[in-house]
């Protein structure tokens, strides 16, 4: 993540993004959805700046977002935080992440992920002056190894930081894993922080359970998710955490200084759509499952190894089958190969299993299908 000069780096997605649109290629990088969200949500925002909401609204959010992201709780998993204490408005997951990170890590601290991970997760460990350690997924189904995850997790563990539905491998945690998780958390006295912003984008019948549901977690469990990738809204950056009000108070000590309060008029718009029929969550997942299928045929007949994602809106290819052992080459490549642009998976892991993982591509499939109709049939020129 630091450049040469021990700064941090730009990140992959501003690079890929950019090489995406100097070469005028198809944009399978970084992921945002190519088409808008449900009219009701967008109606709302627009209602709400003509109506006058655009001063700062407080600072843990909206109480109808609040409101909204209690009842949503409650909806799907059967939970139900205070929406006045327990619940925290942030600018996306990034910011929730942060502002959890930098209140809950002190120098030293010791945080874990799975690897590959997120790479805002690398940074603000980081920037919070902990130490990183990692449990590796592994392909090809990329699970957890618990004997891994136990030696990972000691007493020098201050947070578990999960990403489920992950990204950018698309797995989904197995009860197991996450019982053994909050198992060690307990043992430890460790905070989990779930990062779940693709809760909602499961896949083959699969529904997704916070770990914050299992018996023993919910008093040590920070929850995060965000309303970009449920309602193709990543401009709009209105982001949640769910938590014990003692860790609400001291997240929010760290989140006014970050930003202090976040965007007023879409935060009612993101409470009309946490309050949209189940017949809307349940099309968005089909519709991605569509799409999964579809790019990751036209990978396959590319020649391409391909994942299958139990959710997330990413495939990670393996490049090796096609004579690419080395994916951050290809990646530079192939806008000129097949006007198309994908990210290394190496850009979510540390040396060690970039290095095994390094003829691996992640590519993001929430576009429209005629656009993954258009790259499956450039990516056919690599073979
Ligand atoms: N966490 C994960 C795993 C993500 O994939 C993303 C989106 N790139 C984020 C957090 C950031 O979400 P937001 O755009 O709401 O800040
Ligand atoms: N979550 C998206 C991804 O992983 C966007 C990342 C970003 O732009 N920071 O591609």
């Amino acid at each position: 993540l630091l450049d040469p000069a021990g700064r941090l780096a730009p990140t992959i997605f501003a690079e890929m993004s950019a090489l995406a649109t100097s070469t005028s290629s198809i944009n399978l990088g970084q992921g945002f959805p190519d088409e808008d969200g449900p009219v009701e949500v967008l109606e709302a925002a627009k209602k709400a700046i003509t109506d006058g909401v655009n001063q700062y609204p407080p600072g843990r959010g909206m109480p109808i977002l609040l409101e909204a992201v209690a009842t949503h709780q409650e909806r799907f998993y059967g939970l139900r935080p205070d929406p006045g204490s327990e619940v925290l408005v942030t600018a996306g997951a990034t910011e929730a992440l942060a502002a959890t990170l930098l209140a809950l890590v002190d120098a030293g601290d010791e945080v874990v992920t799975l690897e590959p991970f997120y790479d805002s997760y690398g940074a603000v460990i980081g920037l919070a002056r902990g130490e990183h350690r990692t449990v590796a997924l592994r392909g090809p189904d990329f699970a957890v190894d618990h004997d891994e995850l136990r030696r990972a997790i000691t007493d020098r563990t201050r947070v578990i930081l999960l990403n489920d539905p992950h990204n950018p491998t698309g797995t989904v945690l197995s009860p197991e894993t996450k019982a053994l998780i909050v198992e060690l958390a307990e043992q430890h006295d460790a905070v989990i922080v779930s990062d779940e912003v693709y809760e909602h984008l499961l896949f083959d019948g699969r529904a997704h359970t916070p770990i914050a549901t299992l018996p023993g977690a919910g008093s040590r469990t920070v929850t995060i998710s965000s309303g970009g990738k449920t309602f193709s809204t990543t401009g709009w950056k209105i982001g949640w955490l769910t938590a014990p009000a003692e860790l609400v108070t001291q997240i929010l000590a760290v989140k006014q200084f970050l930003t202090f309060v976040n965007g007023a008029p879409f935060q009612p718009a993101i409470a009309v759509g946490l309050g949209l029929p189940d017949s809307y969550f349940q099309g968005i997942a089909a519709t991605l499952q569509q799409k999964r299928d579809l790019l990751s045929a036209g990978l396959t007949a590319a020649g391409f190894e391909v994942s299958h994602p139990a959710g997330s809106y990413f495939v990670v290819a393996d490049a090796a089958p096609l004579g690419f052992d080395d994916a951050v080459d290809l990646c530079r490549r192939l806008p000129e190969l097949a006007g198309v642009v994908g990210v290394p998976i190496s850009a979510f892991c540390h040396p060690d299993l970039a290095a095994e993982l390094s003829s691996r591509v992640r590519f993001a499939f929430c576009k429209r299908i005629e656009v993954l109709e258009q790259a499956s049939a450039q990516l056919a020129a690599l073979r």
